[in-house]
């Protein structure tokens, strides 16, 4: 029986695939603050050309640029694992795979859009990127790629992280990056805040907001984000595309998939192009996203147009929300307290073609601490969301004898989160 599949380089993607020309309908575009389309000269303010391009683009594929390809051959293709141990461990006649992504040295999928950003931002002849990020993975990423890139970086910091999380700074500033906790004094949102309250926690919308204001204001930086936009799903479908592949080497297809969602690119990067597959006459599979039952934007929130980050700067997007304003408790998951969610991800929740679930803390913890000891990785708290329902499923498995086949994105591993387990 097989227990890893190759990582043989015919299974690297070559192209981003795109899910959009094949579904029933699309979301709503983004509009502004008098309800109208935003018009994608607007956004030409922010991001590079490269990017508004991969954000609307109805193009079945993608060709990913070479400079790109060359940065992912590092570490791509990513491991596609049988999780035997686990299955032993639960007694389950479900087959369990993962798609481990913490193989990179950032440690999560989020390189896989870090290194595409940076490569059109340097292109295009800016001189850096500004950005946010809540728990430090996106930042570390974004890091990286722009220390390979030779752009400058500067990334706001949500406040708790920036208190909770100092390794992650550490790695931020050894990639020259420089980092500031968010909200900060140096932009106008920021102040207006800490105005309010001088300890303000800060959240990944107040983040964003600062980003976006700095960015505005200096013609040679341009802005990255790190999840939720179609370009950002876009990149990640990289993750999708090598697992079909490797999937067909294992000789098994799932009939499950599962993935944690905080702005929705992970799961959509593996989602997608399996959900292409269903939509061409593949095989049917349940897609499952899971989030915190402390930031459940999917099963609490309003599918409603709201702005992207907490002032209002950013267009509205047509997605599941719990209100820009909203201020997550601080759970180890940083990288799941987002109010919004992927628009795309929203439209198919709202289609009912992925079906959303929340997961406590403590049930996440456990089921992270269970991987390790069987898988031997310690999985990022985000990531054991995921595990905890594909543990769930391959328990319901055994109760009714059906023979499931689960996949799940393992998006990143939890070495620089290891107090989030002791202290549970
Ligand atoms: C950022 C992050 C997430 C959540 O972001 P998505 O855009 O929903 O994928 C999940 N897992 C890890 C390891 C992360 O760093």
């Amino acid at each position: 029986m097989r227990r890893y599949s190759s990582r043989n380089n015919e299974f690297l993607s070559t192209r981003y695939t795109n899910l959009k020309p094949f579904l029933p309908s699309l979301p709503p575009p983004p509009v502004d603050n008098e309800g109208n389309p935003v018009n994608p000269e607007v956004l030409r303010a922010l991001f590079p050309d490269g990017m508004i391009e991969h954000e609307i683009t109805t193009a079945p594929e993608v060709d990913i640029p070479g400079e790109v390809l060359d940065a992912y051959r590092v570490f791509r293709p990513s491991p596609l694992v049988r999780a035997l141990a686990l299955e032993k461990a639960l007694e389950t006649p479900a087959r369990i795979y993962y798609k481990y992504e913490g193989t990179n040295p950032a440690g999560s999928h989020k390189s896989n859009t870090a290194i595409a950003q940076a490569f059109f931002a340097a292109r295009e002849g800016y001189a850096g990127i500004t950005t946010e990020t809540g728990a430090g993975q996106w930042g570390s990423a974004l890091s990286q790629a722009c220390c390979h890139f030779g752009l400058d970086l500067d990334v706001f910091m949500v406040r708790a992280s920036f208190l909770q999380k100092p390794l992650r700074k550490t790695f931020i500033g050894i990639h020259g990056g420089r980092v500031h906790a968010s909200p900060s004094n140096l932009t106008r949102s920021g102040r207006s805040f800490l105005e309010n309250d001088p300890e303000h926690p800060g959240s990944l919308g107040i983040a964003i907001s600062e980003a976006v204001e700095m960015v505005v204001g200096s013609p040679d930086r341009c802005y990255s984000l790190g999840s939720v936009s179609d370009a950002v799903c876009l990149h990640q479908s990289v993750i999708g595309g090598e697992a079909i592949l490797q999937m067909e080497e294992m000789g098994d297809f799932p009939t499950e998939i599962i993935g944690c969602v905080g702005g929705g690119s992970n799961f959509s990067g593996l989602a997608f192009p399996f959900i292409e597959k269903t939509l061409t006459g593949g095989d049917a599979i349940r897609f499952t996203a899971v989030e915190p039952v402390a930031c459940p934007t999917l099963t609490k929130g309003k599918l409603m147009y709201d702005h992207g980050d907490a002032s209002g700067l950013t267009p509205k997007y047509m997605m599941y929300s719990l209100g820009a304003g909203f201020v997550p408790p601080p759970i180890h998951a940083g990288g799941l307290r987002y109010h919004g969610m992927a628009p795309l991800v929203s439209h198919l929740v709202k289609l009912g073609m992925v079906t959303p679930a929340a997961y406590e803390q403590e049930r996440i913890l456990e089921a992270g601490r269970m991987f390790a000891r069987v898988e031997g990785i310690l999985p990022a708290p985000e990531s054991s969301h995921a595990i905890a329902a594909a543990v769930d499923s391959a328990l319901r498995a055994r109760e009714t004898g059906s023979e499931e086949v689960v996949l799940f994105n393992l998006s990143g591993h939890g070495f620089l989160d290891l107090s989030a387990y002791g202290t549970a």
